[in-house]
């Protein structure tokens, strides 16, 4: 039995439905998943109701981006409480920060000739976590780029025309952020950051864990990130980071993190109390819903008990 904890939908720059991304993991025989999505943990009630409909065990988790010392990093949060006040407003400022950035992306695009406008990839996302795969999806659309590798080659890719860095955390606040929230946080896929000696720093700021297997790690990159990891004493995670068919065949089914992965993670979870509130009805928002959909909105996940 086997689990995928990195997995991006709709909510973020996957084009999946969180339903449909449980869905296809039953059908790869995946028996537990975390959806991970980029600074939103709104799909997260929609998987917990679909993996619960279908028998797997689901772990709410979210993907932020952290900075040290000038790098960047991506966090890994599992079993965070969603409805945490403290994560939800950074989760916001988050978001609004990724759809100002679509903003600035646009308007460099202007400046080189290419009239795209901020709306078309407003209504193309139709989230609020937008991301440089919705600019070049945007683009596709409009005829201005032949496919997303175009898009990304010619002006999306980091210190090309249109690229603006993105909002990031202090990964020593973010820790803290993640932990008052109640989850353990994670490296996630290490071998894509070049900034191993990042990891001691990290583990004495609070790190949990790191994410070993990746789909885009060789195996003597798990190998090594598997010792690392023991070495630092950290759980051992996977997952595939699937974004469904933005990026080419869907990445699921590449990663199978076995479940036995997971008992440490249920134990460190056991140890700290965590209290699931996953209800579905505490998330009013509806899915992509393009009338209800609005640039820079209040938080989005209703409080509750
Ligand atoms: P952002 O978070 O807005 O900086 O966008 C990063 C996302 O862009 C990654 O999570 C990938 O999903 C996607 N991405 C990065 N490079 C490429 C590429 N060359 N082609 C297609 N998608 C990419
Ligand atoms: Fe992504
Ligand atoms: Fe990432
Ligand atoms: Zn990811």
């Amino acid at each position: 039995m086997f689990a995928d904890l990195h997995l991006h939908s709709r909510y973020s720059d996957g084009t999946y439905a969180p339903e449909e991304i449980v869905l296809r993991a039953g059908q790869f025989g995946l028996a537990a998943l975390s959806l991970t999505d980029h600074d939103t943990v709104e799909g997260c009630p929609e998987a917990a109701a679909a993996c619960l409909a279908k028998g797997l065990e689901f772990i709410p988790g979210v993907e932020l981006t952290a900075e040290l010392r000038g790098h960047e990093l991506h966090l890994l949060a599992y079993y965070i409480d969603i409805h945490h006040e403290p994560l939800i407003k950074a989760l916001a400022q988050y978001q609004v920060a990724r759809q100002n950035r679509i903003r600035e992306m646009v308007s460099r695009l202007n400046r080189l000739g290419v009239p795209l406008v901020a709306e078309t990839v407003f209504n193309l996302a139709k989230c609020r976590s937008p991301g440089r795969p919705h600019v070049g999806r945007a683009l596709v659309h409009c005829g201005y780029c032949y496919d997303l590798d175009e898009a990304f080659e010619l002006f999306l890719k980091k210190n090309r025309p249109a690229w603006v860095p993105k909002y990031r955390v202090s990964a020593t606040d973010l820790i803290q952020l993640i932990h008052g929230a109640g989850g353990l946080v994670v490296m996630a896929h290490p071998g894509l950051n070049h900034y191993d000696e990042a990891i001691p720093e990290l583990v004495e700021a609070g790190l949990d864990g790191l994410e070993c297997f990746h789909t885009k790690h060789t195996p003597d990159l798990v190998e090594f990130y598997l010792k690392t990891a023991t070495e630092f004493r950290l759980l051992i995670t996977g997952g595939s980071d699937c974004h469904g068919l933005g990026k080419g065949s869907p990445a699921m089914g590449s990663v199978r993190l076995p479940l036995a992965y997971l008992e440490p993670l249920r134990a460190w979870v056991a140890k700290r109390g965590y209290r699931q509130r996953l209800a579905p009805q505490t998330v009013v928002l509806p899915l992509n819903q393009a009338a209800g959909f609005a640039p820079n909105p209040a938080p989005m996940l209703k409080h509750s008990n």
